[in-house]
């Protein structure tokens, strides 16, 4: 006992990590989902509404199959608000809840002389359905197995039993394979995240690499993405001399820790660098002014300093370029007054920061 409970305990918890990791792809699948199922879902009702005139088994059950096309529709317009799109695992279980009640009215109320059917696709459907906790899908489709079976022992006790068997079979059969695809569609979430770091990753210094400020730059000129006010260009000093002199597994352990020591100030600042080439990185940041970015460009230059390599104290030049109160149409232009920049810090003696300017200003 203790060791199946081991068991589902570690499969919830691997789902929790791999859940919240890879948020963003389960609520786009889940925001999907509800949007096609609530509009499939009012369709059929309303197929099922055209069909009613010919049948004697519907026509009784029109305002059961207009009110659930109804509150379907409804659910899916609202379900296009972008404020609700924080609701959605909460509109998919009221689609669901729909669903149940309106097979459950059909079996015990409408037809108490026949065999449950819609019912039986609600159970297979609903586990398939979306992302969820396995656990919280599997309660969700017990309750209304729970529900359904008291209802059908009062309501049609000739077929309960019958009905009662085919709706387990069901039901367990839609958890089993809705588990399963939940676990499925999380892995190959996973896969592709972790694909998507490896493609956007340099390996020495574990920035982005200079494939993924490419890809950057061009969302920001085709979309209304946020806007970078300013652009640094960093450029290590003499880590030519460095790498004769230490050799070049060494000069990679410094790119390393150069790395780290950007890494960090992308936690306390809204900066993201980028390795451009060899030893030059690219920093994009965000929301700040020209005495704010010479300031953070400042931090780095001194933060820069403090990498102890074998007792050699590296240094960095920095370019810094402003564009907050430009409309920019190609950011690399703006990388090129960056690099000119550091040129001039490199001109004025290195272990600098210079701001561009019509006629460049250096200020450390
Ligand atoms: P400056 O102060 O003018 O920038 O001098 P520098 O020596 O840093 O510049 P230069 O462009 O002359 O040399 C860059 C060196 O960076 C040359 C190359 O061997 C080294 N480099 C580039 N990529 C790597 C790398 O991935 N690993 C190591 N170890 N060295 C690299
Ligand atoms: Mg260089
Ligand atoms: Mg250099």
């Amino acid at each position: 006992m203790g060791k199946w409970l081991n068991l589902l305990w570690n499969q919830e918890k691997k789902y929790m990590q791999l859940a919240s990791v890879n948020c963003k792809a389960v609520s786009e699948y889940n925001e999907k989902m509800l949007s096609s199922l609530t509009l499939m879902g009012g369709f059929l009702m309303l197929l099922a509404l055209l069909a009613a005139p010919f049948s004697d088994t519907k026509i009784d059950a029109v305002f059961a199959y207009l009110l659930t096309a109804s509150l379907l529709f409804a659910l899916f317009f609202l379900c296009r608000l972008s404020v609700m799109k924080k609701y959605t695992l909460v509109g998919l279980y009221i689609c669901f809840f729909v669903l149940f009640l309106f097979a459950i009215y059909l079996s015990v109320i409408y037809t108490p002389g026949m065999r449950a059917t819609i019912l039986l696709g609600a159970f297979c459907l609903m586990p398939l359905g979306f992302n969820d906790h396995p656990y919280r899908m599997d309660l969700f489709v017990a309750f209304w197995l729970a529900v359904h079976t008291i209802l059908a022992f009062y309501l049609k006790p000739q077929y309960a039993f019958d009905d009662t068997i085919n709706c387990l079979g069901f039901a367990i059969l839609g958890c089993y394979l809705g588990n399963t695809m939940v676990r499925v569609r999380l892995d190959s979430y996973e896969a592709y995240r972790l694909r998507t770091i490896e493609k956007e990753t340099d390996v020495l210094t574990g920035l982005f690499n200079r494939r993924k400020l490419f890809e950057t730059l061009a969302v920001l000129e085709t979309t209304d993405a946020e806007k970078p006010s300013g652009i640094l260009m960093l450029d290590i000093d003499h880590f030519k001399d460095y790498n004769d002199k230490y050799g070049h597994t060494a000069g990679d352990r410094l790119l390393g820790h150069f790395g780290e020591t950007l890494t960090k100030f992308t936690q306390n600042f809204r900066i993201h660098f980028y390795r451009y080439g060899g030893e030059e990185f690219v920093g994009m940041a965000y929301g700040y002014d020209k005495k704010e970015l010479l300031s953070i460009a400042e931090s780095l230059r001194i933060a820069v300093q403090s990498i102890d390599m074998d007792e050699h104290r590296s240094t960095v030049s920095i370019g810094v370029a402003y564009c907050g109160g430009e409309q920019v149409r190609n950011y690399e232009n703006i990388i090129d007054r960056a690099d000119k920049a550091a040129y001039a810090a490199k001109h004025a003696g290195r272990n600098k920061v210079c701001m561009e300017q019509k006629e460049i200003q250096e200020i450390s």
